[in-house]
């Protein structure tokens, strides 16, 4: 088993990408935060006079290159937490004792690629 060494990661706000040290609140979901400055927009829109909803998904709205590929970093970095948070999750279980194949069943996948996904040996 290999062993990987991990510096602690800085949470940051999965819409605006401020990290923990420059919000006041920083609340977290299930591999995910959003910071307080974020809530309040969010209550401001959700106050605000109703819109209706989306039915094309965001990428769909963009007109120009430069407006698709503005939107790259955000999404990737949010997804690069997310994946962070899942890897994170499967070693705690498996420190509590999970097999590889129950980690692989939870997630919908099986035994062997739960283990090249997140084993971290190759
Ligand atoms: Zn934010």
């Amino acid at each position: 088993m290999s062993t990987v060494t991990e510096l602690p990661t800085l949470a940051a706000c999965s819409f605006c990408l401020k990290p923990s040290t420059e919000v006041r609140r920083l609340v977290a979901g299930p591999g995910v935060y959003i910071c307080d400055q974020c809530v309040a927009l969010c209550a401001q829109l959700v106050d605000g006079p109703p819109s209706p909803p989306p039915h094309l998904p965001a990428w769909e709205h963009a007109v120009s290159v430069d407006e698709a590929l503005a939107s790259l970093p955000r999404i990737a970095a949010a997804g690069a937490q997310v994946e962070q948070h899942l890897a994170g999750w499967v070693r705690r279980a498996r420190v509590l004792g999970a097999t590889w194949a129950r980690i692989g069943e939870t997630l919908g996948m099986t035994r062997q690629s739960a283990w090249e996904r997140f084993s971290g040996e190759e």
